[in-house]
C-alpha cells in the first residue's frame, strides 16, 4: 500500500517537531515547571491581543461593521465559539480507566460468569502481535483471579494466554484495556490515549478526541479569517503610523506560524481518525507490545475509512466503550493487496 512509507515519515516528523518544541520551550516538557492555568491564560491573552489590535487599528473594518454588521457578527461568533470549544475540550474527560472501571462494575454488579468463546488472536506470550499463522493455541484460566466484572470484560479483549501482568498498570495498578496508556501528567490511565496536550492542560483520549478535532478545526478557520483581515489592513491605502504596520506585521507573522502548525495538526489528526489510530500508537508503534509485529501500512483497529469516520463523528456510544485486539484472521484480511473491488466495497484499510 502507498501508506507503507508514510507512517515512518509522519512518525519522524512528529518526533522532530516535538523535540524542537521542547528545545525552544523547555518548560513545556517538565510537568513540574509548567502551569496549566498559566498556559490557558497565555493562549486566551494571545487570542484577545490578535483580534483586539485588528479592531483598534483597522478603520476600514469598523466602517464595514457599521455598513454590514452581519460580517463582523459572524466573525465574532466564530471567535467566541473557538474559545468556548477550547475551554469545553480542556474541561472534558479523556476517558480515565478508573472512571470506566467504576461505571462498568456498577452497571454489571450482578455479573455472572459465562463460558468464553474468545477468538484466537495474533498475539504471542509477550503480547506482541506476530505472524497470524504461527500463533499457538493457548488456554487461560480465570480461576483464582480477581473476578470483578471489569477484569472479566478486559480479559475478553486480550488474546488467549497473555499474562495479566502485561495489562496491569505498574503506576496506578488498574487493569488496562487495549489501547490504554498511563499518563504521567494526569497520573491516570487513559482509554485510547492519544497525547497529553499541555495547551489544553488535559489528556486527549477516547472521551474527548472528537471535541479536540473540532477545536483545532475552528481554530484553523479563525486563523485563516484573521490572517486575511490583517493582510487587507496592511494592503489598504490609508494613512497610519509606521508602528501600527510594525505591530500588525509582527502579529501576522505569529498568526501565520501558528496557522501552519494548526493546519498540519488538523491534517494529522484527520489521518489518525480515518485510520482509527492514535498519536501514541503511530509514534510508539515499535514499543507497544501488541503492535510490534504488525507491518507499517496495516491499521489493526481500522474498520475502513467510512466506518471509522462514522464511529468518530456519529457514534453515540459511551465514552467508555472498549475495543478488543483484532484476531489473526482479521489482520490477515487487512494485509491482503488492495483491489478495485475493495474500492467499491469501501475496504479502505
Ligand atoms: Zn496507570
Ligand atoms: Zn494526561
Amino acid at each position: 500500500m502507498t501508506t507503507v512509507g508514510f507512517c515512518p515519515s509522519v512518525r519522524e516528523a512528529w518526533e522532530g517537531a516535538t523535540e524542537l518544541c521542547f528545545r525552544l520551550f523547555p518548560c513545556l516538557s517538565d510537568p513540574a515547571r509548567r502551569s496549566a492555568w498559566g498556559l490557558k491564560a497565555a493562549l486566551l491573552f494571545m487570542h484577545l491581543v490578535i483580534v483586539g489590535v485588528l479592531f483598534l487599528f483597522d478603520r476600514d473594518l469598523i466602517q464595514k461593521t457599521q455598513k454590514e454588521p452581519w460580517y463582523t457578527s459572524i466573525y465574532l461568533v466564530l471567535f467566541a465559539a473557538t474559545l468556548f470549544q477550547y475551554f469545553f475540550t480542556s474541561s472534558s474527560s479523556p476517558g480515565y480507566v478508573v472512571d470506566a472501571m467504576k461505571a462498568w462494575n456498577e452497571a454489571h454488579a450482578t455479573f455472572t460468569q459465562t463460558p468464553r468463546t474468545s477468538k484466537q488472536t495474533a498475539a504471542s506470550k509477550d503480547g506482541s502481535l506476530v505472524c497470524p499463522m504461527v500463533v499457538p493455541q493457548l488456554e487461560r484460566s480465570i480461576s483464582g483471579m480477581n473476578s470483578s466484572p471489569w477484569v472479566k470484560q478486559v480479559m475478553n479483549l486480550y488474546p488467549l494466554g497473555l499474562s495479566r501482568r502485561n495489562w496491569t498498570c505498574s503506576y496506578c495498578n488498574v487493569i488496562q484495556p487495549p489501547r490504554t496508556k498511563h499518563c504521567h501528567d494526569c497520573d491516570k490511565c487513559v482509554l485510547q490515549f492519544d497525547h497529553h496536550c499541555v495547551w489544553l492542560g488535559t489528556c486527549i483520549g477516547q472521551g474527548n478526541h472528537r471535541r479536540f478535532w473540532w477545536y483545532i478545526f475552528e481554530e484553523n478557520i479563525l486563523s485563516i479569517w484573521t490572517s486575511i483581515l490583517y493582510i487587507s489592513f496592511l494592503k489598504a491605502n490609508t494613512t497610519r503610523q509606521w508602528w501600527m504596520d510594525a505591530v500588525a506585521i509582527m502579529l501576522l507573522a505569529i498568526l501565520l506560524i501558528a496557522l501552519i502548525f494548526l493546519l498540519l495538526l488538523l491534517l494529522f489528526h484527520s489521518y489518525l481518525i480515518l485510520t482509527n489510530q492514535t498519536t501514541y500508537e503511530l509514534v510508539r508503534r515499535r514499543r507497544i507490545s501488541f503492535l510490534r509485529g504488525i507491518p507499517d501500512g496495516i491499521y489493526p483497529f481500522s474498520k475502513g475509512i467510512c466506518r471509522n469516520l462514522y464511529d468518530f463523528c456519529c457514534s453515540c456510544t459511551s465514552i467508555y466503550s472498549l475495543e478488543r485486539l483484532p484476531t489473526a484472521e482479521e489482520l490477515e484480511a487487512k494485509a491482503k493487496p488492495y483491489t478495485r473491488v475493495d474500492v467499491i466495497s469501501c475496504r479502505c484499510c
